[in-house]
This record gives C-alpha cells, sequence and structure tokens, in this order.
C-alpha cells in the first residue's frame, strides 16, 4: 500500500471511530497532511463522518483552495484544518467535532483539566478561543482563514482548544493519537462534570498529567485502545 492510499485509509477509520463513539454528529470533520505534500491536506466533502468513504475524500491547498473537488460541496469550515496545518508543522491530523459532552465547558467558565489518568493526553492546559472577540457575532462557523488563523493562535502549541458556543478541535502527529485525545475529551467531560456534581475534584497535577500521557500514547495503551475502536467501526485495525 503506498503512502497515500494508508492515509486515505487511515482517515476514513478515523472518520468511522469518532462518529461510532459519538464524538463527531453529522457536522464534525476529521483531516489528514498529505503524506507527499506538506503544503496539502486530505479531508472528505461535505458529508457526515459515519459515511465517509475513500472515494469521498478532497486533496485542498493549505488555503483552503481545493484540488480535485469535481461538483462535490465542500466543509464550510475547512479553514480550520489548513490554518492548523499552516501554523503547526509538528501537526498531521486535526478533528473538529461539536461533542455534547464538551461543550458545557465551552460556554461556562469552568476550565476543563484531566481528571483521571486515562485522560492525561487531553494536556494540562485546554484554551477557550471566543470568535466573538474578533469578529463579533456571526453565524459561529470559521469559514475564512483569518478566523481559522485566529484559532490556530489560541490553540498555539497544544493539542487542543475548545471553541466558545460552538465545540472543539483536536490536533495531533498521527491519526491514533489524535482520535485517542477526541475521544478521551468527550470522556473527561462527562467525569469532570459528574465530579463536579458530588463535590470538588481533585485533577492531576502537571507532573502526573505528563507521566500518565506518556503511558497512554505509548503502544501498548494505545494499540489496545485502537483494536477496539477499529473494532467497534467495523474497521479493519
Ligand atoms: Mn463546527
Amino acid at each position: 500500500m503506498s503512502e497515500l492510499s494508508a492515509a486515505l485509509d487511515a482517515l476514513v477509520t478515523a472518520n468511522r471511530i469518532v462518529a461510532n463513539e459519538d464524538v463527531c454528529d453529522s457536522y464534525g470533520h476529521v483531516s489528514i497532511r498529505h503524506p507527499d505534500n506538506p503544503d496539502r491536506y486530505l479531508l472528505s466533502y461535505s458529508r457526515a463522518p459515519s459515511l465517509v468513504e475513500v472515494a469521498d475524500i478532497v486533496t485542498f491547498e493549505l488555503d483552503g483552495t481545493p484540488v480535485d473537488l469535481g461538483d462535490r460541496t465542500p466543509y464550510s469550515e475547512r479553514a480550520i484544518h489548513g490554518a492548523i496545518y499552516e501554523a503547526r508543522p509538528d501537526v498531521n491530523v486535526v478533528i473538529h467535532n461539536h461533542s455534547y459532552e464538551v461543550i458545557p465547558f465551552a460556554v461556562t467558565d469552568v476550565k476543563m483539566r484531566p481528571v483521571t489518568h486515562t485522560c492525561a493526553p487531553i494536556g494540562a492546559d485546554i484554551p477557550v478561543w471566543d470568535m466573538r472577540e474578533k469578529f463579533g457575532e456571526t453565524n459561529h462557523l470559521v469559514v475564512t482563514m483569518e478566523q481559522g488563523r485566529d484559532l490556530a493562535a489560541t490553540l498555539g502549541d497544544r493539542s487542543i482548544s475548545l471553541m466558545k458556543r460552538h465545540g472543539c478541535v483536536v490536533a495531533g502527529r498521527s491519526v491514533q493519537e489524535t482520535v485517542m485525545k477526541a475521544i478521551y475529551l468527550q470522556v473527561n467531560a462527562k467525569l469532570q462534570l459528574q465530579a463536579m456534581q458530588i463535590g470538588t475534584p481533585d485533577y492531576l497535577t502537571d507532573t502526573e498529567i505528563a507521566a500518565c500521557t506518556d503511558m497512554q500514547q505509548s503502544p501498548i495503551s494505545l494499540d489496545r485502545a485502537w483494536e477496539a475502536w477499529c473494532r467497534r467501526a467495523e474497521r479493519a485495525k
């Protein structure tokens, strides 16, 4: 399998997993940097992640210009992806979603922070980007590169930023690592909210977050979860 074929296959698997785990509703999306050209990325045309197939995937320039779109309609929010790839040469995968569990932390001043070891890869510092600050009252869709770049600036060198009144973005080096962060961001949101209902959470420390992240992102942890996610989504590992 060529590197491009492998990337397309992995991108379809990532779409199916985030849909199957209820991280992405029909409006989320997943992209991967083009393995043969770092100035391009691969992203489905405007289709629900649960339905995405290899033939649906379009190549885009980082500024969002489609290379092989044909008569299909692209996602209006593809600027999220291009702007992050532009700002972050270390990032190869971007997931944008509107997880219903995460959104309460994107509309309040309650900071999300890992409450348990398996959630450590979400990181110690999760910012919230507020489109309203620079762009006023909009429909909240990130449709211009200026908006995408502003989001990427808030993300900085982190892997996750929440998006106020909207959802979140998750960026990572590999498909497996990024999918794990998106899934466990949602898990942490559920657990943190539950903990806050019965008391004050005693969060992981920064040192514990670093140690647990190393463990969770090692093959012994990541491969085990990946196999189960693939099986549930009816995709080959
Ligand atoms: Mn969105």
